[in-house]
C-alpha cells in the first residue's frame, strides 16, 4: 500500500457522503460559493428504491439554489397528495396539497431516487468552487491541537491520501462511521416490520389524479406512489422475517398476494428489477455536532419511510447548516454558533416528524387485527363528525408542506442573529 500524506485538494468544507444529504449541501455550498470536497464511496448514485417525493418546502428549497431546473430534465409526475384507502371502507381520508396557497408548489413531485441524487450532484458539480470525487473511501478523521476534527483520512484504490478542511460534515447516511468514531450517541429501535419495495407499470385507472395511494389491510399497508413512464413504486409492508420469503415468490404468485390486499389491481406484468427488502429502524442522534464536525441527513436521523419524509428532512437540514456555514465564512457568526443554532433548530423539528412517522408507521402495519380494525373504524368515523376529517388532514397537508417549519426556523434565526 502506498501512503501518501499530501494534501490533493484544499477545501473549506469537507462533505463526507455524497447521496441526497452530501448532495443536497454541495448545492447549497455552491450557492454560497464555499470551496467544498465532496467525496463518495460508490462509483456511482446508488439503484435503490428510495425516497422520489420532493415535498413543497424541499422544492422551495431547490428553488433558491437554482437546483430544481436540473432536476425537472428527469422525467417527473406532480402528485396532489395522499389517499388513505381501505379495501371494504373505501377512501377513508384525502390529504390534499392542492387547495394550500402558502407556495406555489402545492403538489409533491415525484422523481426516481436515483434521477433525484444525479440532479443535485450534476447541479453541484457544474460549479467551479464544488469538487467531487467517487470511489473513496473516508477511513479516519483528522485533529488538530485544539481536539478538533480538521480532516479526513481516505483510501482509494491501494493508496491513501489526507484531506484537510476547518469544517467535516458527515453525511455518510445511517450507518455513519463518522458519527461513531465520535461516539454521538444514537440508539435505534428496529420496527416490527419490514418493506418490500419493487416497480410495477401503473394500471389504467391510476392514470389521472395522481396521489400516493396508501391501501391499508389487516396483513400490512400496500402504498403505490405514481412515477414518471406510467410506472409506480410498490411498497408492501409485511411482519418482520416474512420479506425474504415474499421475494422467492414467483411471479404470478407476488401478483396474487398483492391482490388479496388491494383488489382492483389489475393484471399488469410484474417487473423484479430493483425489489429490494428494507429493515426499518427508528434513530435520532444525541448531538447533531461534534468537535468541528456536523451531521446531516440519515446520519443524523432515521425515520419510518412510510410517511416520505427522510430525504426531504436531509435536504431541509442542508438547507438550514448552508445558510449557517455561509454566515460563518462570512464573518457574521463563529463557527460555534453556527452550530450549535443547526443543532437546537433542526432537532426538535425532526423530532416532532420522527414521532408522527412513528404514528403513521402505527396505521401501515398493526400485528393484533382487532387493534387494526378499530384503527380503520376510527378513521372512518372521523367523517361523522362535522369538520373532523377536513381539520385532520388539513393538518398533515400543512405538516407536508412544512409550513409551520419554515416560520419556525425564520423566527429561530430572526431572534438569534441580526440581518446580514
Ligand atoms: C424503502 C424506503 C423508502 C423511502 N421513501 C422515502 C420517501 O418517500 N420520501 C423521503 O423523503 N424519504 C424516503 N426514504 C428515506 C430516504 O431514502 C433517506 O432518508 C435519504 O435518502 C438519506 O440520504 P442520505 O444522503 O442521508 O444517506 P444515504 O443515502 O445512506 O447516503 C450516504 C452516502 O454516504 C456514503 N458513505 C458512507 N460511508 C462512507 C465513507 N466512509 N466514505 C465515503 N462515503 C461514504 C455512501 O456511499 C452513500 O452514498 C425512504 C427510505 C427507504 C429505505
Amino acid at each position: 500500500m502506498i501512503i501518501n500524506h499530501s494534501v490533493k485538494y484544499d477545501a473549506d468544507v469537507i462533505i463526507v457522503g455524497g447521496a441526497v444529504a452530501g448532495a443536497a449541501l454541495a448545492c447549497a455550498m455552491a450557492k454560497y460559493n464555499i470551496r467544498t470536497l465532496l467525496l463518495d464511496r460508490r462509483k456511482e448514485p446508488g439503484s435503490m428504491n428510495r425516497g422520489d417525493g420532493l415535498q413543497p418546502r424541499t422544492l422551495e428549497i431547490l428553488e433558491q439554489w437554482g437546483a430544481l431546473p436540473e432536476l425537472l430534465k428527469y422525467p417527473h409526475v406532480k402528485s396532489s397528495g395522499i389517499e388513505l384507502r381501505h379495501p371494504v371502507l373505501k377512501t377513508l381520508m384525502n390529504i390534499d396539497l392542492q387547495p394550500l396557497t402558502s407556495s406555489k408548489y402545492n403538489y409533491i413531485l415525484n422523481i426516481p431516487h436515483r434521477d433525484i441524487e444525479q440532479g443535485l450532484l450534476d447541479y453541484a458539480d457544474k460549479h467551479e468552487l464544488i469538487h467531487l470525487q467517487r470511489g473513496i473511501i473516508v477511513e479516519k478523521l483528522l485533529w488538530n491541537e485544539k481536539n478538533q476534527v480538521n480532516g479526513v483520512r481516505v483510501k482509494q484504490r491501494n493508496e491513501t491520501f489526507q484531506y484537510t478542511a476547518p469544517i467535516v460534515i458527515a453525511a455518510d447516511g445511517g450507518l455513519s462511521g463518522i458519527r461513531q468514531h465520535l461516539q454521538i450517541d444514537a440508539k435505534r429501535a428496529l420496527y416490527h416490520h419490514e418493506l418490500v419495495v419493487l416497480h410495477l407499470p401503473r394500471p389504467a385507472w391510476f392514470s389521472n389524479e395522481l396521489r400516493t395511494l396508501v391501501n391499508l389491510h389487516r396483513d400490512g399497508a400496500v402504498v403505490f406512489i405514481p412515477l414518471p413512464d406510467r410506472q409506480m413504486r410498490v411498497t408492501v409492508v409485511v411482519p418482520s422475517g416474512q420479506a425474504s420469503q415474499w421475494r422467492k415468490l414467483s411471479d404470478e404468485q407476488l401478483f396474487e398476494q398483492l391482490q388479496k390486499r388491494v383488489p382492483e389491481l389489475d393484471q399488469v406484468p410484474v417487473h423484479r428489477e430493483g425489489e429490494h427488502i428494507y429493515k426499518m429502524y427508528r434513530m435520532h442522534a444525541e448531538q447533531y455536532v461534534k468537535q468541528g464536525v456536523a451531521l446531516i441527513g440519515d446520519a443524523a436521523h432515521l425515520t419510518h419511510a412510510s410517511s416520505g419524509q427522510g430525504m426531504n428532512m436531509a435536504i431541509q437540514d442542508a438547507d438550514l447548516l448552508g445558510d449557517l456555514l455561509h454566515r460563518y465564512f462570512s464573518k457574521s457568526i463563529s463557527l460555534e454558533k453556527a452550530y450549535s443554532l443547526y443543532e437546537q433548530i433542526r432537532q426538535p423539528i425532526n423530532e416532532e416528524i420522527i414521532s408522527r412517522s412513528d404514528f403513521m408507521s402505527s396505521v401501515v402495519y398493526t400485528p393484533n387485527k382487532l387493534i387494526h380494525s378499530l384503527k380503520m373504524m376510527g378513521i372512518f368515523s372521523a367523517r361523522f363528525i362535522p369538520g373532523l376529517r377536513k381539520k385532520i388532514s388539513g393538518n398533515i397537508a400543512c405538516g407536508i408542506a412544512g409550513i409551520e417549519q419554515k416560520e419556525t426556523i425564520h423566527k429561530s434565526l430572526t431572534h438569534a442573529l441580526e440581518p446580514i
